[in-house]
């Protein structure tokens, strides 16, 4: 679990602006995958493509062999459920625990009206416990996630998305916003699902620097096209 395949994806954006053309990529279970270039390449648009935030215009894409670009209801569910995302802006509720951002992740699992009046079962509780250990924010349970710093809710965004039990984390720019230490933090916590949980990891950067360190393969994309792609062992720094 946790193969993504990319097969000639282009998406044109309704106002007529291409997002990415004939994009082909095959990526295997546990591979650390980042998404380099410049702002405006296509980075964005692809990792949305990839668990359908947004449909593409052409081609499709294969999570563990299931066809998101055309699955829909329950079937559609399920494959995003194994591709759980984190954001750039961490995308939490600022004013809400950060017991019930974490939650949050899981609440698609419940009926509504269940969700609506926080009857989480004693596992799913447990579960967000274990998650928020993982990136070691245990004794921030009950704080707001807006007393938290940066680097802290994206934590709490990494723990959320845990909450989904996925095959796949995919991150847009989740350390764009934040400094050298915090961004060290964060990312070993992202190294650390992929080394010891066999997590497949894409995610987004415009930092080479960050790629080369964390890495196991670097895509380069450039108006939408992949001009560059190797495993980190054959990068050569001069590239
Ligand atoms: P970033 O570069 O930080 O990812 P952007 O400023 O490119 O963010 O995009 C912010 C939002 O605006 C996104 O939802 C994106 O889809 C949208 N957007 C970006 N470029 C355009 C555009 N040319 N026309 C309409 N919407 C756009
Ligand atoms: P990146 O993530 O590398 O900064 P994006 O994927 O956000 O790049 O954008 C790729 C191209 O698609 C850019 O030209 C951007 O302006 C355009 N774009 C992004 N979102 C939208 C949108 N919602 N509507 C129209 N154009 C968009």
């Amino acid at each position: 679990k946790g193969n993504i395949e990319i097969k000639n994806v282009s998406k044109v954006y309704p106002n007529g602006t291409i997002g990415l053309k004939d994009i082909n990529l095959d990526i295997k279970q546990g591979e650390f995958v980042m998404i380099v270039g410049l702002s405006g390449s296509g980075k964005s648009t692809l990792l949305r493509a990839i668990n359908r935030l947004h449909d593409v215009t052409e081609g499709e894409i294969l999570i563990d062999g299931q066809n998101i670009t055309k699955a829909t209801g329950d079937k559609l569910h399920k494959i995003r459920r194994s591709t759980a995302m984190i954001f750039q802006n961490y995308n939490l509720v600022k004013t809400s625990s950060v017991y019930r951002n974490v939650m949050s992740g899981r609440v698609g699992y419940y009926p509504a009206w269940k969700a609506a009046l926080g009857l989480f079962t004693k596992e799913d509780q447990e579960m967000v416990k274990t998650n928020l250990s993982r990136v070691n924010l245990l004794d921030k349970y009950y704080v707001k996630a807006r007393d938290l710093s940066g680097g802290q809710q994206q934590r709490v965004g990494i723990a959320r998305a845990l909450m989904q039990e996925p095959s796949v984390i995919l991150a847009d720019e989740p350390v764009s916003g934040l400094d050298p230490k915090t961004t060290k933090q964060v990312m070993n916590d992202l190294k650390k699902l992929n080394e010891e949980d066999g997590m497949t990891i894409v995610l987004n950067v415009h930092s080479i620097g960050l790629a080369l360190k964390y890495s196991s393969r670097i895509v380069g994309l450039k108006d939408g096209r992949i001009i560059y792609d190797k495993p980190i062992e054959e990068v050569d720094k001069r590239d």
